[in-house]
């Protein structure tokens, strides 16, 4: 049986591979949550605005562009996107406390949680574990 897959944006059947999103983000409490999404090319528009935005280099919120008086008043959730038949590549979203609730709204929208054993650091997440890795 092949296992067909919805895009977490549109929630359409996607006849081809879909781009992998693996966010991770480290709330107030300290406590750290991972989750993923799948996104048809189609509803790719959001995040390429987040990878050009990342390669300009951006200060302040991403949603809005609301610059933050402190660094800490900004609230950052890691992107690492898996686009098909390429190298994971990882990014940042910073925004500011009035966007953060929609942001994490919106890249949880249809996602699964993912385990996240790291805990300690506050970098991005580490997906695939390579079974092989210890025979290497
Ligand atoms: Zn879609
Ligand atoms: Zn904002």
């Amino acid at each position: 049986m092949k296992r067909r897959s919805v895009c977490s944006r549109c929630e359409e059947h996607a006849d081809h591979k879909m781009a992998g999103h693996y966010w991770a983000y480290r709330d107030g409490a300290d406590v750290r949550s991972a989750w993923a999404q799948l996104v048809c090319v189609g509803c790719m528009g959001p995040t390429m605005a987040l990878v050009e935005a990342n390669k300009k280099g951006y200060d302040g919120c991403f949603v809005d562009g609301q610059m933050a008086m402190d660094e800490d008043a900004l609230h950052t959730i890691w992107l690492t996107l898996y686009v098909p038949g390429d190298e994971p590549r990882t990014y940042q979203m910073d925004v500011c406390d009035d966007c953060l609730d929609a942001a994490l709204t919106e890249t949880r929208h249809n996602s699964r949680l993912l385990p996240d054993r790291r805990g300690g650091d506050g970098g991005p997440p580490t997906p695939t574990q390579d079974p092989w890795a210890a025979f290497r």
